[in-house]
């Protein structure tokens, strides 16, 4: 008898052991390295659904090839990875459209529906996190900006969001004094949260390590054994482990696993960076995303994190200086003396990105018992806990409560060779 094994300690993988071991479920998590600390460690920590819209969106081509002459841009592509990026960069061109970004926004929003009560149930249940409730505050240096903003903010109607509060640059600075005077209007979303991530997934690992779950840290996965169309063991550098199912939800790492199992899974990493002030001396009250230099500023207990930019270098964690000065250059613009503080250290971390911009979330084509949940790019902490409640549902029912058909993996699926040969 074998368990169900779940490779990849991030927040999703986290979440998805604590929904199957309330279940009854014994569950072994296995990371190569700790838990929480890749993507799920320096995160803005935000909780948005009205940022639910997927990365490849309309008018992101001509956008995205101007900010590649932009040092200070918020997107990257470094000029030596284009030729091995070259056929994911057109797969994901093709998906900024403006039909396919309204179906994803709606099936992701969807998805994040019922995101606030989870996050209120896991605090609970004994889950213990940092979370803030003082809504998101949109900031923009063009006040038609908005429109954009606007048009996704209507969409949310329909998931139960009230209508934002319209802000002038005053009004702005009445709210938020620290603001700058080239931020010329905003709009607040009160609905929407903010964590600190890392004591997300501490609190996560605090609650599993007592409830017995099986936490294998620095324990790397480095093959997948299947035969007649079911997963049944894993390899690691310490051994084989028998399985009766297994999740990959190994963040930028997935397509590497899901190779393992035969799958094809067209994964990149869209690289994020942030400028962390410990005991800043600046205050400030909202979680803030000054939305055309793609800014995202949250203000935690003891904490400033400043974090941005999308950098396509492949599956990588090399940090480039330059991307930190690019957050830097643009927080200078818009806020205060933001960066005083007792201390600052900087990060990188990967974003798991698909080319259509949506999660892969399901049952693996042609491998009954193996599931992925992985490609949450922008909103892994956003949509979390649903993920996890949908993984769960359908590893132990084979139904979810909500439709993720959307997400489904196979949409990338060739079969493998011996399937085929079979
Ligand atoms: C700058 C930045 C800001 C962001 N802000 C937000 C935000 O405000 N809100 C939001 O919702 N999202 C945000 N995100 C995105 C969010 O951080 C990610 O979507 C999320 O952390 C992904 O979680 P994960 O569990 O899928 O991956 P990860 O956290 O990367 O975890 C994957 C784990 O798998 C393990 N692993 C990989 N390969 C193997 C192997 N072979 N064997 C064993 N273990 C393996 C790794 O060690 C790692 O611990 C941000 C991301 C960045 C970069």
């Amino acid at each position: 008898m074998g368990t169900t094994a779940i490779v990849g300690g991030g927040v999703i993988g986290l979440l998805t052991a604590y929904e199957l071991q309330r279940r009854g479920i014994d569950v072994t998590v296995i990371d190569k390295s700790d838990f929480g600390a890749a993507c799920s460690a320096g995160n803005a920590g935000w909780i948005t659904p009205s940022l639910a819209g997927p990365v490849p969106a309309p008018g992101l081509v001509a956008t995205s090839l101007k900010w590649m002459m932009d040092r200070h841009s918020p997107l990257y592509i470094r000029p030596s990875s284009l030729p091995t990026l070259a056929p994911w960069l057109f797969q994901f061109w093709r998906h900024c459209n403006a039909r396919e970004y309204h179906a994803g926004l709606i099936a992701t929003a969807r998805l994040a529906e019922p995101i606030m009560d989870l996050y209120d149930s896991l605090d609970e249940h004994g889950v213990d996190f940092e979370m803030h409730s003082t809504g998101l505050l949109y900031a923009v240096l063009e006040p038609d900006y908005l429109r954009h903003i606007a048009d996704d903010l209507q969409v949310m109607r329909q998931f139960g969001y009230s209508e934002p509060v319209e802000m002038s640059g005053a009004e702005l600075r009445d709210f938020e004094p620290e603001l700058t005077d080239v931020v010329k209007a905003g709009l607040w979303v009160p609905e929407e949260r903010h964590v600190r991530p890392e004591t997300l997934t501490a609190g996560l690992v605090k609650w599993l390590k007592r409830e017995g779950v099986k936490l294998e840290s620095g324990v790397k996965v480095t093959g997948i054994r299947s035969t007649g169309g079911q997963v049944r063991a894993i390899e690691t550098l310490d051994g084989a482990l028998e399985v009766d199912q297994l999740l990959i939800a190994a963040g930028a790492w997935s397509g590497e696993l899901a190779a393992m199992a035969g799958l094809n899974l067209p994964m990149q990493a869209g690289k994020g960076y942030n400028i962390t002030v410990q005991q800043p001396k600046l205050t400030l009250h909202h979680a803030i995303y000054f939305s055309e230099v793609r800014i995202a500023c949250s203000p935690f207990n003891d904490a400033l994190r400043i974090s941005g930019t999308m950098e396509l270098s492949g599956v990588n964690t090399t940090f480039d200086p330059r991307r930190v000065e690019a957050i830097r250059h643009g927080a200078n613009r818009c806020l205060g003396d933001w960066s005083r503080g007792a201390s600052e250290t900087t990060w990188v971390g990967m974003r798991p990105l698909l080319p259509d911009g949506l999660p892969a979330m399901g049952r693996a084509p042609g491998i009954d018992n193996c599931f992925l949940a992985t490609g949450h790019s922008m909103l892994g902490i956003t949509l979390g806990p649903s993920a996890a409640l949908m993984m769960a549902e359908l590893m132990t029912t084979g139904k979810t409560s909500i439709d993720i058909s959307a997400f489904d993996p196979g949409r990338f699926s060739r079969p493998a060779v011996s399937e085929k040969a079979a």
